[in-house]
């Protein structure tokens, strides 16, 4: 099926308008706080080094939000958008129980 060029004026539009709104929203987004009461229970800290293994036994040396499943910060960014906790930032080098290893 051909794609008119009016189509794909639209589809490049609302692609492009995605795009700008994703970014908007990113640098708008509030920094998620480890006294979150969601993030308390998840064991989220800014810092994978401090994970309470004892408490935490799914944590595994190497784990951090960067290679998490479900991070949406940009490669080597210091933070970015996580929808565990309604897409507020965390730290590249955080971890939660709620890790996915990225595959
Ligand atoms: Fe980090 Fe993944 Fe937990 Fe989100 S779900 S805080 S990206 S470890």
């Amino acid at each position: 099926m051909a794609l008119s060029r009016r189509h794909f004026m639209i589809l490049a539009a609302s692609v492009a308008s995605t795009s700008v709104w994703s970014a908007e929203a990113r640098a708008n987004a509030p920094v998620l706080s480890e006294n979150d009461p969601t993030a308390k229970a998840l064991g989220y800290t800014t810092d994978a080094n401090t994970v309470d293994k004892a408490k935490f036994p799914r944590y595994e040396t190497g784990q951090t939000c960067a290679n998490c499943q479900l991070y949406q910060g940009k490669p080597g960014s210091a933070n970015g958008p996580c929808p565990t906790y309604g897409g507020k930032l965390v730290a590249a080098k955080g971890w939660c129980n709620a890790y996915v290893k990225k595959t």
